[in-house]
């Protein structure tokens, strides 16, 4: 297999470039038809020479590659499916909402962090996605100029995967690459401080940070995680962090009827909250076989959600969406189609 263009930074395109004996600006040219334009093949990048097309299309391929597979949800979100390494999927979601069309992207074939309420942490971990493998989720869909927003959010723990995730970062939003504000985009994480600082340090799109509980006990349970990175040690290396008056960090909270829901609760996020600048995210539970956790009503998230917005916490529900396709958060997961027999 030759390697693939796509997903590289405008310094590697130069490299090649130069590497094949060719002008260095044929790396910013190659820039401009991989993340600017719309481009079939090496063919039909005109403003290179006949030589240089054909050198490039011995060594290397663009590396662009098509969805195989797409769900439709009554809602409208759209569930796509994506080869990636080795004869394994990924799944990416489409969430059109008005004038906003968010693309939730995977950064892993599957998941190492085992959260007891995810279906991608029951499938296990199978490897990382390559930047390009993370970027082709967005570029290779039919519509992807409409898409406004990104989070990643979807399969995989983004900042165990940081080289990646970073110089797809570099990718989206540098002026050689797709040229997207950082504030359209969102990593999602669970907590991994010292990769959450180098992210922060690197990078300037928004934070969204995986709670579920205030409390050091109940959060183990939930995520393992919090042995190694306690939710403590992440939220005092954000509260000395500075975001700037345009960086958002949020926390997400998925709500679990009886257990994560109670008055308690509240008190101990606006006391472990104060003094970040921050909103918190409620997201119901969607339930998963063999997990003992239940979902809550629409009441009792309402009420949970009033009672943090009485403590002066800026607080949201975020609607579910395509959950009959199973691509509402944390139901992601290709295992079924992994060669395991
Ligand atoms: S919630 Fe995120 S970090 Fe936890 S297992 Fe699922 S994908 Fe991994």
């Amino acid at each position: 297999m030759m390697e693939p263009l796509f997903g590289k930074t405008l310094e590697e395109l130069k490299k090649i470039a130069s590497g094949l004996g060719l002008p260095a600006f044929t790396g910013q040219q190659l820039s401009e038809w991989l993340y600017h334009k719309e481009v079939a093949g090496f063919d039909s990048m005109t403003n290179l020479s006949k030589q240089a097309r054909l050198l490039l299309g011995s060594k290397y391929e663009l590396g662009y590659l098509e969805p195989v597979d797409v769900q439709e949800s009554v809602d409208g979100t759209k569930k796509y499916l994506f080869p990636a390494m080795a004869g394994k999927f990924i799944e990416t979601a489409w969430i059109p909402d008005r004038e906003r069309v968010t693309l939730c992207v995977s950064s892993q074939v599957g998941c190492k962090m085992g959260c007891l309420f995810c279906m991608t942490g029951k499938q296990g971990f199978q490897g990382n996605l390559t930047a390009g493998e993370i970027l082709n989720q967005y570029r290779s869909l039919p519509e992807w100029r409409k898409i406004t927003n990104l989070v990643y959010m979807g399969m995989g723990e983004p900042l165990d995967n940081l080289g990646e995730v970073l110089k797809s970062l570099e990718i989206l939003t540098a002026p050689w690459g797709f040229a997207l504000s950082p504030r359209r985009i969102t990593v999602s994480t669970i907590g991994i401080t010292p990769a959450m600082l180098e992210f922060l340090n690197r990078s300037q799109a928004h934070l969204a940070v995986s709670m579920h509980s205030p409390f050091d006990e109940e959060r183990r349970k939930l995520m393992p995680v919090q042995q190694v990175y306690p939710l403590e040690e992440v939220l005092r290396e954000i509260r000395s962090w500075d975001f700037g008056r345009q960086r958002r960090v949020s926390f997400e909270y998925i709500l679990f009827r009886n257990f994560n829901d109670t008055p308690t609760h509240v008190r101990e996020l606006s006391r472990i909250l104060s003094g970040i600048r921050c909103r918190i995210n409620l997201i119901r539970f969607h339930p998963i076989p063999g997990t003992p956790l239940e979902s809550p009503g629409k009441e009792q998230i309402l009420d949970f959600r009033d009672k943090l917005v009485a403590k002066g916490i800026t607080t949201t529900i975020r609607a579910s969406r395509g959950q009959d396709i199973w691509a509402a958060c944390g139901l992601l997961s290709t295992k079924k189609l992994m060669n395991t027999d």
